[in-house]
């Protein structure tokens, strides 16, 4: 079935054409309908597989078809995620989808001023999109109404509806009207979580698309055995040998990121980084010069592992494994989304070899391990460009300097 022979609005189809969306994806064939119908949904698949135009179709469809009362009235559609990203992302797509519409999308998130947001929400608009925090603050403040809002989506759900989240969303939900249309959607969730999600909804339709494996089948993902004090002579031969590439580079805290940032930059290779405590406009500006490939190496921590969708990653690389081991296909899944492809590789060190095990429970497969051999490991480290401290890449720094510089020998992986 392609989206011509839907019934939704024809001004939607033709953005759904001019975005080159003909056929629906799995997940957007199962769930389109029963939205429409007002259904309660629980909806869960593969990273990268188009949930947002899944939500995003039905409800532009039924918000335009409907005559819109004043907006005065209120929001009719509030959808939660947990970070400013992807509140712009989702709001980028809404806005194409609806492009034909009178379908107002507007997005609300922390780490900016108010006043502007306040502004827009003042001249009256149908669908938000917002991190509960900002959102949470708005509410009380009485400049955003959900007396009217009709529908309420949790992109991430399992994440939302987590230790962090919770007590957020629970203190929202209490503003919403009780007879509304809720909808979750995410690539991942527990059986907990699960639970949760079900009491807050009303005989939910439950949609899963490949359950017994939730790493993309479009991602090629292995793990390899490298050293803590190893690990960035190894990320450099990795983006030396993919120059052309875009690479994502995940890390475990804000001060790596800014210190492998630093160690390549010692060897020549420009990256930028995105975390939690770089101000929203840089995080907003590298995240766009990455999406553009100005940039082509981004080091990141988890904070980007989420729902963010940049063409052309064609690399992942977990510098650190994630702490939680569902973060492992989110990463991942940062790569070969729609219909591309990817490849992820992570780096693990000896202690770390029974997490290696976790996330194969989890994600129900065993992860192909590269081998490297030990001639091989030595010389991912002696042909670094990084003059170090060690005495022997300090003479052969110093035999390069007089002789032809930057001759790499180049191995396959
Ligand atoms: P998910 O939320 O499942 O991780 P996204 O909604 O971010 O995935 O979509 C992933 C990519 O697939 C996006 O780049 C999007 O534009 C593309 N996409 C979504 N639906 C379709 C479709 N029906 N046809 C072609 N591409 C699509
Ligand atoms: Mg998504």
């Amino acid at each position: 079935m392609r989206f011509d022979d839907y019934f939704i609005a024809p001004d939607i189809k033709k953005s759904l054409d001019k975005m080159g969306f003909k056929k629906p994806t799995d997940i957007q064939f199962k769930s389109i309908p029963p939205i429409l119908k007002g259904e309660d949904v629980l909806a869960i698949a593969q990273t990268g597989t188009g949930k947002t135009a899944a939500f995003a179709i039905p409800i532009l469809h039924l918000l335009s078809s409907k005559k819109l009362r004043r907006r005065v009235d209120g929001i009719k559609c509030v959808i939660m995620v947990p970070t400013r990203e992807l509140a712009i992302q989702i709001t980028e797509t809404f806005d194409a989808i609806g492009k034909h519409s009178r379908v107002k999308t507007f997005s609300v998130f922390g780490g900016v001023e108010q006043g502007p947001q306040i502004a827009k929400l003042e001249k009256g608009i149908d669908i938000l999109v917002a991190t509960p925090g900002r959102l949470f603050d708005l509410v009380s403040q009485g400049h955003i109404q959900l007396k009217r809002t009709e529908m309420l989506v949790l992109d991430e759900a399992d994440h939302m509806l987590d230790l962090g989240f919770i007590e957020d969303i629970k203190d929202l939900i209490r503003f919403l009207p009780k007879k509304r249309q809720t909808l979750f959607f995410s690539a991942t969730i527990n059986e907990k979580i699960k639970k949760l999600a079900y009491s807050l909804v009303h005989n939910p339709i439950r949609i899963q698309i490949s359950p017994k494996n939730p790493v993309a089948k479009n991602v090629d993902h292995s793990v390899v055995n490298v050293e803590m004090d190893d690990k960035r002579f190894f990320l450099e031969r990795f983006i030396k040998e993919r120059e052309t590439d875009k690479i994502l580079v995940f890390v475990r805290t804000k001060v790596r990121a800014e210190r492998v940032c630093k160690a390549m930059q010692r060897v020549g290779i420009e990256s930028a980084t995105l975390h939690g405590d770089k101000d929203q406009k840089d995080r907003n500006k590298v995240l766009k010069a990455f999406k553009d490939g100005k940039i082509k190496v981004l080091i990141a921590t988890d904070v980007s592992a989420r729902g963010i969708d940049i063409p052309n990653v064609g690399f992942v690389v977990n510098y650190d494994l994630p702490e939680q081991t569902e973060n492992y296909v989110h990463r991942v899944g940062r790569t070969g989304r729609g219909n591309n492809r990817g490849v992820a590789i992570s780096f693990f060190t000896k202690e770390e070899k029974a997490f290696i095990g976790e996330i194969e429970a989890y994600t129900g497969k065993k992860i192909d391990h590269q081998e490297v051999k030990k001639e091989d490991y030595q010389a991912t480290i002696d042909l670094s460009d990084d003059g170090g401290n060690d005495w022997k890449s300090l003479i052969e720094n110093a035999a390069l300097d007089n002789g032809k510089p930057g001759k790499k020998k180049k191995k396959k992986n």
